[in-house]
């Protein structure tokens, strides 16, 4: 038996014996549904954002570090449907939410987006040991499914995390920033010479991982880099 076959059959197995609730509000799914129900999905805050035109994500990193632009999926709230779905996709193991919403927007992408052509998209990494605990890095499969919609490679090898911070929910920006300093590296400077990029990352808070993401990138000569997200805080 090959492995997707054992993978899918134990897949199946799972479906039976747990109960199918929606990412969104727990209710359960009906026959059909898959993740979300009808009512969230038509609930889902899309913050119909584009790369063709100035937006409010593009200037949360004015006057910081020079991206080309900016662009989020959802707008999180501290309450509702997106923040239960992060949630599930960052602490219950539900890997597979970031698939669902990378293939959601990377079709909208591929038919509303003057994007040019990207050489890589690249997730944000996580720091081996975290990455380790949690099993996943919950943005890898986001950035997979856009990489495909945008005829692109995701390439999480590029950029790699070298320091393991802790929570920094109660620091300030500044201090944040001054902790963070050379926290990413790039491990091959040779690949990312005159490349166009598309960084990925699951929330848009204040910016200052994005920043530290892309300015480690826009140091290697010809680079250009776009951020995308799956959700932004306003
Ligand atoms: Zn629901």
């Amino acid at each position: 038996m090959t492995r997707s076959k054992l993978s899918k059959i134990i897949n199946d197995i799972n479906t039976l014996l747990l109960p199918v609730v929606c990412f969104g509000c727990n209710e359960q799914l009906y026959r059909g549904e898959k993740h979300m129900c009808t009512v969230c999905r038509h609930q889902l805050p899309l913050t119909e954002y584009t790369f063709n035109v100035e937006n409010p994500i593009d200037r949360i990193f004015y006057g910081r570090i020079n991206i080309k632009k900016a662009n989020s999926f959802l707008f999180f709230t501290n309450h509702g449907i997106v923040k239960n779905l992060i949630h599930h996709l960052k602490y219950k193991g539900q890997e597979q939410i970031g698939e669902f919403l990378g293939d959601w927007f990377g079709l909208i992408l591929k038919e509303n987006s003057n994007l040019p052509a990207i050489h890589y998209v690249i997730p944000v990494p996580l720091h081996r040991k975290k990455l380790r605990k949690r099993g996943y890095n919950q943005t890898s499969l986001f950035a997979q499914q856009l990489a495909f919609h945008l005829n692109s490679r995701c390439n999480n090898q590029l950029l790699i995390k070298t320091a393991n911070t802790k929570t920094q929910t109660k620091k300030t920006r500044l201090s944040r920033w001054y902790d963070n300093r050379s926290l990413y590296e790039i491990t091959n400077q040779d690949l990312l010479k005159n490349k166009t990029i598309l960084l990925v990352d699951d929330v848009i808070t204040t910016g200052a991982t994005m920043e530290l993401c892309a300015t480690e990138i826009k140091k290697v000569p010809g680079t250009t880099v776009f951020i995308a997200s799956m959700a932004v805080v306003v």
